[in-house]
């Protein structure tokens, strides 16, 4: 590192080089060669500042250090893999469903060239992209037809703007959901051009209540799926079934919202009952929509299916064309709805199927696992026991039906309350800043680390001994 700058008697400066210089000592030639120069001008000038407001001498080495630290803090990858250990297994904050192999493959290799994404390979001309999983939609729900937008959210705007622009929605009191990140039905309507009415009350809604709301202003009746919560006691819903009759017999459509939209019968996997497409069909619905990335399991999609001409009326709203999928969506989502055409390999090969019916003793299997070397890495400071607790499926799926799982149990040794919740910060701290940063949940007083999503525990167990041997 030359320099004609004067260099005190401890070697350090007393004035920082010129920018220019410091570009060119070779750990900075270095940095530029990998990361480009940009961003190696732009941490050194940051250090710089920084250096100005201390008043120590500048230190050539240890400045080449911190600019090195801050471009390789700007360079690392900010969206990246981590453990879900919270129990949630479909966690929204935490991406919800884990693809199937079948449909990384399909991501990956349309994504990496030219596709026939809207190009009709026996035809040889203009296709359309929703072609590629529309017919797998309607043999494993009974649709006539279907289409696929981004989420659900806009699946849900999709229909009602397509349908009852400038309309009367009439809906229950009692099914005027949020879910979880600002999907609030009355706003979602708001923004799609219908008004809403609402009908019944909070407990009870009655037929009756839908039959005296419908008038020439009305545009489409709507039932949404209550995943999130459970109105218990005196109650009265109307069912999809006499709900399609009243639409019907007023030549109107009926939409339903199921949120999660089952394709199997949730039951006989052993499963809290979720109602299915199929059946949300069958009992006279003209359009359903469901989400890509909960129970079924796929990429972040919503998917409408239901009547033909209901369906193509969406198709032509311009929204559509500004709600659509991309193609590594379609990949994948055309991928694991192939899954769902065989019942037996299904559940095996779609991870949010397996790890929501994965049995107890695996998980048990895979904490106790994992139980030994974490005990060794957290130190003497911690208790840890593998406890029996229970998961949750996530993504509005209800909070209250839970499913027994094992998980790792880290408990501090001693300490007062405020001393230990200060250790719990800081192992999960510690734990988030791994390669693959581990998240777990804090529960009376432990970190839980719940193992049903655990299937790598080779990878988890690798990165704390890389963790330990560390100088
Ligand atoms: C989850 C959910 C939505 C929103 O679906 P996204 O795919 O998250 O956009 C809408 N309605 C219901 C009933 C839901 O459960």
């Amino acid at each position: 590192m030359t320099s004609s700058e004067p260099i005190s008697a401890q070697g350090t400066r007393l004035r920082p080089p010129s920018v220019d210089l410091i570009l060119a000592w070779p750990v900075m030639v270095r940095l530029c060669a990998i990361h480009g120069r940009p961003v190696v001008l732009e941490s050194i000038r940051e250090r710089l500042d920084q250096w100005r407001q201390q008043s120590e001498p500048f230190d050539d080495t240890d400045f080449a250090a911190a600019v090195e630290r801050s471009v390789l803090s700007t360079v690392a990858p900010s969206l990246r893999r981590v453990f879900n250990l919270t129990g949630t297994v479909l966690h929204t904050n935490l991406g919800r469903a884990p693809l199937p192999q079948e449909a990384i493959e399909a991501m990956v290799s349309v994504a990496s060239g030219a596709s026939n994404l809207e190009f009709d390979l026996d035809k040889g001309k203009r296709g359309d992209r929703d072609d590629h999983v529309e017919e797998w939609v309607c043999r494993l729900t009974g649709a006539e037809a279907a289409t696929v937008v981004n989420n659900n959210a806009a699946a849900v705007l999709l229909v009602l703007n397509s349908l009852a622009r400038r309309k009367e929605v009439i809906v229950s009191r009692g099914e005027l959901i949020e879910i979880g990140g600002a999907f609030r039905l009355p706003d979602i309507m708001a923004r799609a051009g219908c008004k809403l009415h609402e009908v019944g009350t909070t407990n009870r809604t009655h037929p009756r209540d839908f039959e005296n709301a419908i008038s020439p202003r009305t545009g489409l009746l709507m039932k949404a799926h209550t995943s999130n919560y459970r109105v218990e006691g005196f109650t009265a819903e109307v069912a999809e079934a006499e709900l399609a009759a009243i639409a019907h017999d007023h030549q109107l459509p009926l939409a339903v919202d199921l949120g999660s939209g089952s394709l199997l019968d949730m039951v006989a996997l052993g499963l809290p009952a979720e109602p299915t497409v199929r059946e949300t069909l069958d009992k006279g619905a003209d359009v359903v929509t469901f989400s890509g990335d909960k129970l079924l399991g796929g990429p972040q999609a919503g998917i409408i299916a239901g009547r033909a001409e209901l369906i193509s009326k969406i198709r032509k709203n311009p929204l559509k064309r500004a709600l659509r999928c991309d193609k590594q969506t379609l990949a994948a989502l055309e991928a694991v709805l192939r899954l769902y055409g065989n019942p037996d390999i299904v559940v095996e090969r779609v991870p949010a199927l397996r790890l929501l019916t994965r049995p107890e003793a695996a998980i048990r299997q895979a904490a106790d696992t994992i139980a030994g070397p974490l005990s060794e890495w957290a130190g003497k400071d911690w208790d840890v026991s593998v406890a029996e607790v229970k998961s949750q499926i996530g993504s509005g799926s209800l909070p209250l039906d839970l499913l027994p799982s094992a998980a790792v149990r880290l408990t501090p040794v001693s300490g007062n309350k405020r001393q230990r919740s200060r250790q719990l910060k800081e192992l999960s701290a510690r734990l988030r800043q791994l390669p693959i940063p581990v998240i777990g949940r804090v529960s009376e007083d432990a970190l839980l680390l719940d193992c049903r999503c655990l299937e790598d525990s080779g990878a988890f167990l690798a990165q704390l001994e890389a963790e330990a041997n560390e100088p």
